[in-house]
């Protein structure tokens, strides 16, 4: 199984990954035709993923977000 650099979500299936490329470092979410989107973008999406599967507020869920984002090897400077 495969994580993705980005979010961290596992990819299994072809579809799951960015660009429906086994070669992707990224799920379809973080890079849906392929390319990595802007970090803002992948911000904001995961951001509401928590808020709504952990049922956080939106400052609660940008907090842990931004916990996570900075162990990602996509984010990490
Ligand atoms: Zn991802």
């Amino acid at each position: 199984m495969k994580i993705c650099e980005s979010c961290s979500f596992p990819m299994n299936k072809i579809e799951d990954f960015g660009g429906k490329n086994f070669d992707s470092k990224y799920c379809k979410y973080c890079a849906p035709d392929g390319k990595l989107r802007s970090k803002q973008d992948v911000r904001n999406g995961w951001i509401k993923v928590t808020m709504m599967k952990e049922k956080l507020s939106e400052e609660e869920a940008a907090k842990k977000v931004d916990e996570k984002m900075k162990k990602m090897p996509a984010w990490k400077k």
